[in-house]
C-alpha cells in the first residue's frame, strides 16, 4: 500500500488510509448487509485486498426501494423546486471542494491514472450543476395553441424510484450522470454499483449524506450483479431501471424486468471504429487515436478499439503508431505521470490476454508497448496493437475492454464504410479527413449513436449519449436524459360548456 501512496496529495492518503468496511447507504444511514455477509475488494495494483464490503440481499434492496418509495411520497415529492435544485448544487458543491481525495481513491481503487481521474472527477460535479440548471431552464411541456373550447398542455412529472445499476469503468463519473438528472427530475434513488469499484460509490453517499438530502432519497446498496442487481430489477416499486454495462447483461435485465414492465435505459458496449483516409491531418489523427484507445486503460466503451487506415498511408501510420505505443509510460496509477494504469481486475486482465492469444491464433501480429519490470503484480497489459488483423477475427467483432486495437487498412470509402459497420455494436465513431462532404457523408453512413469527425471524443453535455444496434437502447444526456427519468402527462382543460354527448338524445 505504501509504494502506492507515496505520489499523492495528504487530502487522499488521509481518505485511502480511513478506508474500513464498507456499509449499504439506506434511509440515510450507513448499514451493514441484512446477512452480515461481505466481499473483498481487491486492489489492481497489488491484488492485496483493500478493505470488504458489505454484500447486498434482496432484503437490502426491498429496504432501499421502500425508502426511497417513501421519500418520493414524503418529503421530496412535495419539495418545491427551488428547495430541490439547492439540494442538487450542493451536492456539486461538495464534490468539488473533495476532489483532491476523490480522485486518488478512484485511481486506487481502479487502477485508471490520476491524471485522467481528476478530469473525472471535476465533470463528475459538473453533472450535478448542468441537470440543475436544464431542469430550471428547459423542463417544461408544450402548450398546444388554444382551439374555441380547449387548453390543452404537457407537463413532465417523475416517475418515482430509479434504480441505478452501473460498470466499474469510470464509476464515479457514470454514476453522477444517472443520479443527477434522476434527483434533478423529482425521483428518488436506488444505486447498485459495481462490485469491483466500490471505494466512489461510498464516499459519494457520504457526500450526499453531508448535503443532507432528505433521508431515503438516495440509497447505496453494494453487492453483486445476480443478486443485489437481480432484485432491483425485478422490484415492483422501481419503475425506471437505467444500466450501463455489458451488452449480455443488458439483454438479462431487460428480461428480468419484463414481468414488471420496467421502463429501460440501456448503455451498452461498444467497439468503435477510427477511420483516417490519406488527406486527414496524420498527426492530429494520431494523438487521437493513441489517446481514444489508451487513455482510461483502454476500458472505455466509447474507446476507437479498430483502426482502419486507408492503404497509401497505412505504412507511416502504422509505424508513428508503433513508436506511441512504444513512449506511453505504463506504471501506478497514483503517479501524475503514469497514462496507462493496472486493469480493474485479475478476472479481466486474464480475459484481455486470453483475447490476445486468440488474435494470435487468429493470425494477427501483436505489437506491444513495455511494462516496467517492478509491475509484476498488478493487472497490467501493455498498449497493444493487433496487426494486420481482418474483419473476419474475433478480436475485431468482440469487445476486448483493454488497451489494445485491432489495426486494418482500407483502399475506397465505400469498402471501409461496410467494414466499420460489420460489428453488432454500433455505440460511437471517428472520422479523420479534411474533405468536408466527404466527412459528412462517411459519418452519416456509419451505425453509431455519435460520431466524431476530425476529433477525439468530447462531450458536450446537452447532446444524446447512447448507443445504435446492441449499443444500446434510448439515449442519456441533455433534454434526452429527461424524457427517460419523466412521466408525460397530457392536461385538456375545457374552456367552456364543450358539447357532451348524451345517450337517448
Ligand atoms: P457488467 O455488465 O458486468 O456489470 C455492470 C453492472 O451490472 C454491475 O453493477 C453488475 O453488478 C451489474 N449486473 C451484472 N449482472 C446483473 C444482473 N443479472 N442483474 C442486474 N445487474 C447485474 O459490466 P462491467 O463489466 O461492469 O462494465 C463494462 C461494460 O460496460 C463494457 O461492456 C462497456 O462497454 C460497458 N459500458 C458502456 C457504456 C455506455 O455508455 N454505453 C459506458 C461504460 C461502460
Amino acid at each position: 500500500m505504501s509504494l502506492q501512496l507515496k505520489h499523492i496529495s495528504e487530502a487522499g492518503k488521509k481518505t485511502i488510509e480511513a478506508i474500513t468496511t464498507i456499509q449499504q447507504y439506506i434511509n440515510g444511514g450507513f448499514v451493514p448487509s441484512s446477512t452480515n455477509e461481505t466481499f473483498e475488494n481487491l486492489s489492481p495494483y497489488t491484488n492485496e485486498p483493500i478493505n470488504q464490503v458489505a454484500s447486498g440481499s434482496s432484503d437490502d434492496i426491498h429496504q432501499a426501494v421502500q425508502a426511497a418509495k417513501k421519500a418520493f411520497k414524503g418529503e421530496w415529492g412535495q419539495m418545491k423546486l427551488k428547495e430541490r435544485l439547492g439540494y442538487i448544487y450542493k451536492i456539486a458543491d461538495l464534490i468539488d471542494e473533495h476532489i483532491e481525495e476523490i480522485a486518488p481513491l478512484e485511481s486506487y481503487d481502479t487502477g485508471l491514472p490520476i491524471q485522467q481521474t481528476k478530469k473525472m472527477v471535476a465533470r463528475s460535479a459538473q453533472n450535478f450543476r448542468f441537470y440543475a440548471e436544464m431542469v430550471s431552464t428547459r423542463l417544461v411541456g408544450d402548450v398546444y395553441p388554444v382551439d374555441d373550447e380547449f387548453l390543452n398542455y404537457t407537463i413532465q412529472k417523475p416517475v418515482g424510484v430509479a434504480g441505478l445499476i452501473t460498470p466499474w469503468n469510470a464509476p464515479f463519473m457514470l454514476e453522477t450522470w444517472k443520479i443527477a438528472p434522476a434527483l434533478a427530475t423529482g425521483n428518488t434513488v436506488v444505486l447498485k454499483p459495481a462490485e469491483w469499484s466500490p471505494l466512489t460509490a461510498n464516499r459519494l453517499a457520504e457526500i450526499i449524506d453531508k448535503a443532507d438530502l432528505p433521508d431515503g432519497v438516495f440509497n447505496v446498496v453494494h453487492g453483486y450483479g445476480e443478486t443485489a442487481g437481480a432484485a432491483l430489477v425485478s422490484h415492483p416499486d422501481a419503475p425506471l431501471i437505467s444500466f450501463t454495462g455489458e451488452t449480455t447483461t443488458g439483454s438479462e435485465i431487460m428480461k428480468n424486468g419484463a414481468d414488471a414492465l420496467k421502463r429501460f435505459s440501456m448503455e451498452l458496449g461498444g467497439k468503435s471504429p477510427i477511420i483516417v483516409f490519406d488527406d486527414a491531418d496524420i498527426d492530429r489523427a494520431l494523438d487521437a487515436c493513441t489517446w481514444g484507445i489508451f487513455s482510461f486503460n483502454g476500458e472505455r466503451c466509447t474507446a476507437n478499439s479498430r483502426l482502419y487506415v486507408q492503404e497509401s498511408i497505412a505504412e507511416e501510420f502504422v509505424k508513428r503508431l508503433q513508436e506511441r505505443v512504444d513512449n506511453i509510460k505504463v506504471g501506478d496509477p497514483m503517479d501524475d505521470k503514469t497514462e496507462v494504469g493496472p486493469l480493474i481486475h485479475r478476472n479481466h486482465c486474464e480475459n484481455v490476454r486470453g483475447y490476445l492469444e486468440i488474435a494470435k491464433e487468429e493470425g494477427a501480429d501483436i505489437y506491444s508497448g513495455n511494462i516496467p519490470s517492478d509491475l509484476s503484480r498488478g493487472n497490467y497489459i501493455a498498449p497493444t496493437l493487433l496487426l494486420n488483423a481482418n474483419n473476419e477475427m474475433r478480436c475485431v467483432q468482440e469487445e476486448i475492454f483493454g488497451p489494445v486495437i485491432a489495426v486494418m487498412t482500407f483502399e475506397s470509402e465505400e469498402e471501409v464504410v461496410e467494414k466499420a459497420n460489420d460489428v453488432r455494436y454500433g455505440l460511437a465513431g471517428y472520422v479523420w479527413t479534411k474533405d468536408i462532404q466527404r466527412g459528412h457523408r462517411v459519418s452519416q453512413a456509419i451505425d453509431s449513436g455519435m460520431l466524431w469527425v476530425n476529433a477525439q471524443n468530447v462531450r458536450d453535455l446537452r447532446t444524446p449519449f447512447g448507443g445504435a444496434k446492441h449499443s444500446g437502447i434510448g439515449r442519456e444526456g441533455g433534454y434526452y436524459a429527461f424524457e427517460f427519468y419523466t412521466e408525460q402527462q397530457v392536461i385538456h382543460v375545457a374552456l367552456g360548456d364543450h358539447h357532451i354527448p348524451q345517450f337517448g338524445k
